[in-house]
């Protein structure tokens, strides 16, 4: 039975916002994992390398200021074939920024990820998945695509690996979820190298978000 966050999320999806809001993908699509928060230094490089060793592909949504730290990370995400949104250029939550304000950061966002790849992505993931109705609206007609999720283990809580794994497993993973991670922390990293092979050996399947 979904729970009233996921009822309103799937009536923005199916209905309010449809094709600018998603939340989940259709069970034969696959399910996807989505990194925020990076590039990291220490953490995308090693959850990348995970990602290659299972054949796996993801989304990856970055922020602007970490990407000028680190352009190199944006362009191996890119050439290992993973697809790339925006996390917005300095994690601000977009609920407190006015419509100028959000048009130029996504903007400046956008242009940063273009000039290293050459990806002109229009996904955004809001920070802390704050939305109200001005910023979905602002988005809209900007046409952004915000992407929300489906399934969240609080790996943000860097509560260590043990505890991260029993979410994960707690929650599940199903053909078209969402999957919220965040590259930049060490126990997202050993969690995924726990359920990886799991995952693959089950036989599900991902997919990166388009
Ligand atoms: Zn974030």
């Amino acid at each position: 039975m979904m729970s009233a966050t996921e009822i309103a999320k799937e009536s923005l999806q199916a209905w309010l916002l449809r094709g600018t809001f998603v939340w989940r993908l259709p069970s034969a699509a696959g399910c996807a994992l989505t990194f925020d928060d990076g590039p990291h230094e220490t953490y995308t490089p090693a959850i990348l390398d995970l990602l290659r060793h299972h054949h796996v592909k993801a989304t990856f949504f970055v922020v602007g200021d970490a990407v000028m730290r680190s352009p190199e990370l944006l362009l191996r995400i890119a050439s290992e074939g993973h697809a790339i949104g925006s996390h917005t250029f300095s994690h601000r939550e977009i609920t407190n920024l006015n419509a100028v304000e959000l048009e130029e950061d996504l903007a400046r966002t956008r242009k940063v990820i273009s000039e290293l790849t050459g990806i002109n992505t229009n996904l955004v993931r809001p920070p802390r998945g704050r939305v109200d109705i001005p910023s979905l609206l602002r988005m809209r007609r900007l046409k952004y695509k915000l992407i929300h999720w489906s399934r969240t283990y609080s790996d943000y809580l860097h509560d260590g690996t043990a505890p991260l794994v029993e979410r994960i497993r707690s929650r599940g993973l199903d053909s078209g979820d969402i999957a919220l991670f965040h590259d930049d922390n060490l126990y997202t990293l050993e969690a995924l190298e726990v359920m990886l092979p799991q995952w693959c050996s089950r036989g599900l399947k991902f997919t990166v978000i388009g």
